[in-house]
């Protein structure tokens, strides 16, 4: 007879306390501060194996969203699965920079690129109920997430697929927003930690990491209003050479943000 206790303890020789927990409710369908309370329960045989398998591939360096398939972002739980990078803190700046440009009350259209989860585009929607969004992603499957997703928040957006600006010719948004790839081919970072998990066509981007964001930057003026705003998250140090691409595309007011570590994260400019 195994108790939750001695599971959660018998975990811990692999995983952190609060890891174990995470993996332990989910299998369970409870919240972590049950276990807590439910030291005693026994568990039983199914709940054991499916718990030891998570607790193992956890240790393996599988990401713990994948195998609760969950992820908070900006208060609200995300569906994600490996179709889609996981949703990171310090997007919730893209977010907050997005709603602070156009206004909550506004009715702006909206445009996000690589919605993935669609954490973006659905938390856009949802802080700004009067805003028209759209999001592409080139993936089915992410596009199948980000669909799931907006039907759980009961958000109201339009979804399609496409490569970049490729589906959407002839439309214009007032505010275009993307957390593109942006890391290159080459980078060691790829074949490490939770990196190696996710989409690689979510995280590289050409042997400098731009390739998408030159893409986006060149396009973008054609797709925005007079007035229109672009914003984009970039890597920790592609501030200045993104930068220039906004001056080049011919966009102004250039902005660059810096996210909770410091590091300027995300940039942006508009079109006259
Ligand atoms: N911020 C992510 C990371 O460095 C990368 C996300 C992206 O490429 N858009 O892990």
């Amino acid at each position: 007879m195994t108790t939750v206790g001695a599971a959660l303890a018998a975990a811990r020789t692999k995983l952190p306390a609060s890891e174990a927990r995470r993996l332990l409710g989910h299998v369970l369908a409870r919240p972590t501060a049950w276990l807590i309370a439910h030291d005693d329960e026994i568990l039983g045989e199914d709940a054991l194996l499916a718990f030891a398998s998570l607790v193992a591939r956890r240790a393996g360096g599988e990401p713990a969203a994948y195998l609760v398939g969950r992820r908070e972002f900006f208060g609200r739980e995300f569906e994600v699965s490996p179709a889609v990078l996981i949703p990171r803190p310090e997007t919730e700046l893209l977010v907050e920079l997005g709603i602070a440009k156009v206004g909550a009350d506004s009715a702006a259209t909206i445009l996000d690129l690589g919605t993935g989860s669609g954490c973006i585009a659905i938390t856009l929607a949802l802080e700004m109920p009067l805003a028209r969004v759209t999001a592409v992603d080139a993936s089915e499957p992410a596009l199948r997430v980000a669909r799931d997703n907006a039907e759980k928040h009961v958000a109201s957006l339009r979804l399609l697929q496409s490569d970049w600006f490729g589906a959407l010719s002839g439309e214009r948004f007032d505010l275009i927003v993307a957390n593109p790839p942006y890391i290159a081919d080459a980078d060691p970072h790829l074949a490490a930690g939770d990196l190696r998990h996710e989409p690689q066509s979510a995280l590289s981007s050409g042997a400098d990491g731009l390739e998408a964001i030159r893409r986006i930057v060149a396009d973008a003026p054609e797709h925005l209003n007079a007035g229109g705003q672009l914003l984009l998250e970039h890597g920790y140090d592609q501030a200045a050479t993104v930068r220039e691409l906004l001056e080049a595309a011919g966009l102004f007011g250039i902005e660059q943000h810096r996210d909770l570590a410091g590091i300027a994260r995300v940039s942006g400019g508009r079109i006259r």
